[in-house]
């Protein structure tokens, strides 16, 4: 039963995946259906043609193969097609808008892609002679010297390659200087709305992480902090602006009595796309900060591309930053530094992060987005940025639920919630209905200090045009949502799957596929009549 037929075609197996099947095939119009490939693909098939390989002597020390590997084969257009079929069932940004809040999905501009193609930056590998990749080293320095100056910091680790990475590099940072001062301390604090990396990172690097919470504006509570502030803290952990798209305007406040307490100030910069050019982190006393160059520099992510997150450093941290980096001679040439020199730069640098330097093909698109911005165009981003969430936030506050609208204006993003939708339906259903609307939903659920949160961040990369027809599909949606329209439940209901549950995916996520099982007597799609 589950042979493969003539073409590969195995129906019986993919019958229950189409639910609402119209066609015999499965198919939606041009939108194709697509099984996996070891459900199409066979060990008979091949896309190439070699020669039987002569048979030398082998040195697998009794450790060769000797069943066949089993993997799936298909001649070339149909692999071709398997991949570009599988690729148009995703959502990307250069399909849409990407509304997904804290994450800052702005488009990639194209001229960053040439610029990482040049193969002079393309081509270079890690283990090349130094004088031989003196550009590379060039981009990585031009590079740090902006992020620097954008944040008013001293230093810049350039080898984290993702926010959550910069984080654990900010925290071991800090952890360094307090041992240098021979200091134990043993808590990290973290508002109730900070990104879920935060406490992770802080109880990854060995610290007690306890809470700070949000007043009714959604700020940090000033108060609540300085009385938790003590000997045992060895510092907080505070996103600006913060999660519920506001600014957090004590950040100084909050800085200068972490200061006093002895501990240090670790800010989360995912969200810098709202300030950059207009706030320096560093004048408001932050000792540490990532940024993600994937977001607020535009380098792909999401699937996208790897991310990318250098964490800029405070005079304070700066001597325990992460080893290596490049160093700048008064001749202009670059050394790279790799190993504790105990010299002025870096004397007590707490180990490496990673292999090499980091993302380099990420630091050439930053560099590429930066020097084509320029300073004005940096700031204009985050105006512009501010700007269309604050469009979105006033077009949707009469139909959706806004818990900080009367704070004022928000900064990149636009927070909504589900309070207000008749009984029985959520923040959930609103997402599964954007999918319909053919958006990726917003990010749901978060912050947790909101219930039934939804967290909208549209960019600056976006028209006005472009932001009409969301607000369009939300509003259309938050009615139906309002007047309970149990449809709503179903949605999506154009997509290739419908509901899925996520919960099981994710806490019993299937990695391997194998055989299905399918009962004795299923008839297959042909045996039906192709009903
Ligand atoms: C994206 C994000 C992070 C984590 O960054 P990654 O690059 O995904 O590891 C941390 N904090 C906030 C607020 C974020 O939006």
């Amino acid at each position: 039963m589950n042979a493969p037929n003539k073409s590969g075609w195995r129906p019986a197996l993919t019958l229950d995946r189409r639910e609402g099947q119209t066609t015999a095939t499965g198919n939606r119009a041009l939108m194709l259906e697509e099984p996996l490939i070891f459900e199409i693909g066979t060990c008979e098939t091949t896309g190439v043609d070699l020669p039987e390989a002569t048979a030398g002597a082998n040195r697998l020390g009794g450790m060769a193969r000797e069943a066949e590997i089993g993997l799936p084969g298909l001649s070339e257009p149909e692999t071709v097609r398997h991949y570009t079929r599988l690729s148009r069932q995703n959502y990307a940004i250069d399909l849409g808008l990407f509304p997904l809040g804290s994450c800052t999905m702005k488009h990639n501009p194209r001229l960053n892609e040439k610029v990482a193609r040049m193969p002079g930056f393309a081509d270079v590998h890690p283990l090349q002679p130094i004088d031989t990749v003196q550009g590379a080293l060039g981009v990585i320095n031009e590079l740090a010297s902006w992020l620097i100056r954008l944040t008013g910091m001293r230093g810049v680790a350039m080898t984290p390659k993702a926010g959550a990475h910069g984080e654990l590099c900010g925290i071991l940072c800090i952890r360094a200087a307090l041992e240098a001062k021979g200091d134990a301390r043993e808590v990290i604090l973290v508002p109730e709305s900070a990104h879920g990396t935060n406490p992770a990172t802080a109880a990854f690097a060995g610290y007690r992480v306890e809470d700070i919470p949000a007043t009714a504006e959604g700020r940090v509570d000033l108060a609540a902090l300085k009385a938790r502030l003590g000997p045992d803290v060895a510092g907080v952990m505070i996103t600006n602006p913060n999660t519920c798209g506001l600014f957090e305007r004590d950040l100084k406040e909050i800085s200068d009595a972490v200061h006093a307490a002895g501990g240090y100030v670790y800010c989360d910069g995912a969200n810098f796309n709202a300030i950059v050019g207009r706030v320096r982190p560093g004048d408001l006393g932050v000792d540490a900060m990532h940024i993600n160059l994937h977001k607020t520099f535009s380098t792909p992510h999401g699937g996208g591309g790897p991310g990318s997150g250098p964490v800029v450093l405070s005079e304070a941290l700066c001597p325990y930053g992460p080893l290596p980096f490049t160093e700048l001679h008064a001749d202009g040439t670059l050394t790279l530094v790799e190993e504790e020199t105990g010299g002025e730069r870096q004397p007590h640098a707490f180990g490496r992060l990673s292999a090499f330097h980091g993302q380099m093909g990420m630091f050439t698109r930053a560099l590429a987005y930066i020097l084509s911005h320029g300073a004005d165009g940096l700031r204009q981003v985050s105006g512009d940025a501010v700007l269309n969430a604050n469009y979105l936030l006033r077009s949707l506050e009469d139909v959706l639920d806004a818990p900080f609208g009367h704070s004022g204006p928000c900064m990149h993003e636009a927070l909504f919630s589900d309070k207000g939708f008749a009984e029985g339906l959520t923040t959930l259903d609103l997402a599964k209905g954007m999918i319909d609307e053919g958006f990726h939903p917003m990010t749901m659920y978060f912050p947790l200090v909101v219930h039934g949160a939804m967290l909208v961040e549209p960019t600056e990369t976006e028209s006005k045009a472009g932001l009409d027809q969301l607000v369009l599909a939300m509003r259309s949606l938050a009615e139906r949502a309002r007047a309970g329209d149990e449809s709503l439940k179903n949605a999506p209901i154009h997509a290739p799957r419908r509901r899925l549950d996520e919960t099981l995916a994710a806490r019993k996520p299937v990695l391997a596929w194998s055989e299905p099982q399918v009962p004795a007597g299923t008839p297959t799609l042909s045996e039906q009549g192709g009903s």
